[in-house]
């Protein structure tokens, strides 16, 4: 099956968007699990990220947190599949106030311009000893998160900038490191190991990536949310993010071989590296 178009998502995301079957697919990192599917008739690869099925028929899915995610396995299948555009979700935490971003909330949607880094990485596909081509892993870290397919969608959500902080997990963070992340980091949003290991990559592999983010919590902000109030935002936002989504599927589908911009200005590490 050839597609362009790979969505990586949460949990029930994939039931939402169509109907498909799943592949076990070998990689050099490990096994990955990628859905085929199609939406409104056209053909994309659904990840789920935290669910890997099982080698033996009859076994459990494997559940995986954030900090345990195969990253480079299933960024890996995705490349070797001829994935072009990559569409992430992934929830965040939310913080009004720095970079001028004021109204988040419980069930926003928002697409992160740029990103900190403060998992521990590093994640690359740029072989570890041995020689590689400089260029392989030398690449700019402007436009990490494709401007130009943010701008395809940005008039539908709520933030269509800020900065996103990412932290191994799998805890939440506490109270103080979050006025630490809000003071001398500028996050607007918070998250795990999730989106930006797989950005990291998609710029190795050469292909645009960009995160939707659905806030779930706002730390500084009160109280806890009542549980059943933050289900019932998370799930009215992820029906939201999937009427974004299937009309992006198509443009993107459609889109022309050419399809340029300068988040992809050189060959994928694998091509460098051959
Ligand atoms: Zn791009």
């Amino acid at each position: 099956m050839y597609t362009k178009i790979a969505i990586i998502g949460g949990t029930g995301m994939g039931q939402l968007l169509g109907s498909g079957k799943i592949k076990c697919v070998n990689t050099p990192y490990g096994p990955a699990s990628i859905h085929e599917m199609s939406v409104d008739g056209k053909e994309i690869l659904f990840v789920d990220r935290h669910h890997l099925e099982p080698k033996h028929e009859g076994d459990s899915v494997i559940f995986r947190l954030p900090h345990q995610l195969n990253h480079k396995a299933y960024m890996y299948a995705l490349h070797n599949a001829g994935v072009e555009f990559v569409i992430a979700a992934s929830a965040v935490g939310g913080i009004n106030g720095p970079n001028d971003i004021n109204g988040l909330r419980v069930g926003s949607i928002v697409m992160p311009e740029d990103f900190v880094d403060l998992s521990g990485g590093p994640y690359t596909f740029a072989r570890e000893g041995g020689l590689v081509h400089e260029e392989a892993f030398h690449r700019s870290p402007v436009d990490m998160l494709c401007s130009k397919l943010r701008s395809l969608v940005e008039h539908h959500v709520d933030c269509p900038r800020g900065i996103l902080s990412c932290v191994k997990g799998p805890r939440y963070e506490t109270p103080a490191e979050v006025r630490v992340l809000r003071d001398q980091y500028h996050a607007n949003f918070l998250g795990m190991t999730t989106a930006v290991p797989e950005v990291v990559l998609a710029r190795e592999a050469s292909m645009h990536y960009f995160l939707f983010g659905t806030v779930t919590n706002m730390p500084l902000e009160g109280p806890p949310a009542d549980g059943a109030d933050v289900k019932k935002a998370i799930k009215q936002a992820q029906d939201r993010l999937i009427k974004i989504i299937n009309p992006l599927i198509h443009i993107l589908a459609n889109a022309a071989p050419e399809f340029k911009c300068q988040c992809i200005s050189s060959p994928s590490v694998f091509e460098l590296c051959k």
